[in-house]
């Protein structure tokens, strides 16, 4: 089998991120990415999409225009790995051999955990900013809405960009406001779980713009089916004493975000934890069990919130700890759990929160995070798709140097910088 000093699975944020922080760090590296998409896709602008707030095509680019230049790509799908041989076996029967791993395949969109949805999704008012073909259908609904229910849905966690399914309510309620329907329109979240934010600090200013929406939210209500020719919504709701009751809610727009896995192969592997993720140490990013196997972005099992603003940060670990596991050293570099889920609470509002491992805060600018602000929805319409592109595929590492740990084991203790 082809030998790669570096092979990634996956062409996306994660696997194009690593392979450009590592060609930065090394040009001379063997790398080569497996990914049989021949199209990119910046997922975060589609909130804007359904909102008719970005143009859809700038979130596509030919996958050829993102690998990084000297990077290798091999156009096909993995299907499972052989870590004792460090082998990656091809769908095609294939084989390409590594001295270090990247498990980068992002995670699978569940559409049929979700009863009849596959075959309304597009059709009868039922929706999703989660894919490119649907997001401009979002906003097609939201346009064409001007009396009735429009019901958002929330899975249960972990999902990616947790704040997706909110930010479609919100800008579909801003634009109702504005076209002056909205006290017309009953407006609902069905959240699977039991909060609206996962950190605390976020959770008073968006329940102003819940309130002054005049949103309901209802909590543990889980989407379990759709029938589009009725458009009625069926909902399993956990009461306190923690039974189930089947709810059922006509409407006549229905955004849904489905549950979320690790990709089928990934579970399957000998990688996963028992959820089924990559389980990897979430400072090093490096396997648990296979030392020369790393994973970054949506299927690592580190508990970040899962976000292209989380591979950002991730990528230049990864890379750091390549290079010194290729040089026989041990992984120096830390990640510290840093995610950012901009959250688009009107438009040209966005409540930036940006936040590491046990939701502590990490903002960028010196300024109250919990506040909603322009400069914030500027950075989220206009900068980011820069910072994406110009920035974290081409290993420009803006604001994203890796903390790195001593060499000495023993020099850790010694070091006060390390004490927080
Ligand atoms: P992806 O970018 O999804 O890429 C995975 C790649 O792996 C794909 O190219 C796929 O083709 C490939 N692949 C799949 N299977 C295989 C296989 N068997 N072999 C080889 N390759 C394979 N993030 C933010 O930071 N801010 C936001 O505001 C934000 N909003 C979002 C809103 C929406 C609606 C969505 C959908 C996402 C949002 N995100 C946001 C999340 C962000 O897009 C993801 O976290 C990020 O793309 C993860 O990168 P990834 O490389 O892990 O996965």
């Amino acid at each position: 089998a082809t030998s790669f000093d570096v092979l990634i699975v996956g062409g996306g944020a994660a696997g194009c991120a690593a392979a450009a922080s590592l060609r930065k760090r090394r040009p001379d590296l063997a790398i080569a990415i497996v990914e049989p998409s021949d199209k990119h896709y910046y997922q975060p602008a589609w909130t804007l999409v359904g909102a008719g707030a970005f143009d859809r095509a700038r979130t596509e680019r030919p996958m050829a225009r993102v690998i990084p230049k000297g990077v290798r790509w091999i156009r096909a799908a993995a299907a499972a790995f052989e870590p004792e041989r460090n082998l990656v076996v091809l769908e095609d029967g294939g084989r390409l051999a590594y001295r270090t791993l990247v498990v980068a395949p992002g995670l699978t969109l569940r559409w049929n955990a979700i009863e009849g949805l596959a075959e309304t999704l597009g059709r009868n008012g039922v929706t999703s900013n989660y894919l490119f073909d649907l997001a401009p259908y979002t906003f097609q609904l939201v346009q064409g809405l001007r009396g009735g229910r429009a019901i958002f849905t929330q899975p249960p966690m972990p999902i990616k960009c947790a704040g997706a399914p909110q930010k479609a309510l919100y800008l579909s309620c801003d634009y109702w406001r504005r076209q002056g329907v909205l006290s017309k329109i009953e407006v609902e979240l069905d959240n699977a779980g039991a909060v609206l934010f996962g950190v605390g600090t976020f959770v008073p200013p968006l329940m102003k713009y819940v309130e002054a929406y005049g949103a309901r939210l209802a909590f543990n209500s889980n989407l379990k089916a759709v029938d589009g020719a009725k458009r009625e919504a069926h909902f399993d709701v956990k009461a306190a004493d923690g039974t189930v009751s089947r709810v059922v809610k006509p409407f006549d727009m229905l955004h849904v975000v489905p549950p979320q896995s690790a990709p089928d192969f990934i579970q399957a592997s000998p990688f996963a934890d028992a959820a089924g993720w990559v389980d990897v140490d979430q400072e090093t990013l490096r396997h648990k069990r296979y030392g020369n196997v790393f994973s970054l972005g949506d299927v690592a099992s580190a508990p970040n919130a899962k976000t292209a603003a989380a591979v950002r940060k991730q990528a230049p670990v990864v890379a750091e700890n390549i290079i010194a596991i290729l040089d026989g050293k041990s992984p120096r570099a830390i990640y510290d759990g840093y995610g950012s889920c901009p959250l688009t609470v009107e438009k040209g509002k966005v409540v930036l929160a940006e936040f590491g491992y046990g939701g502590k805060l990490l903002p960028t600018f010196p300024l109250d995070p919990a506040v909603p602000r322009r400069l914030a929805w500027w950075l989220k319409a206009d900068f980011m798709p820069t910072l994406y592109f110009d920035f974290m595929l081409k290993g420009r590492e803006w604001l994203a140097a890796p903390k790195l740990l001593p060499h000495e084991p023993q020099a850790r203790a010694e070091d006060p910088s390390l004490d927080d």
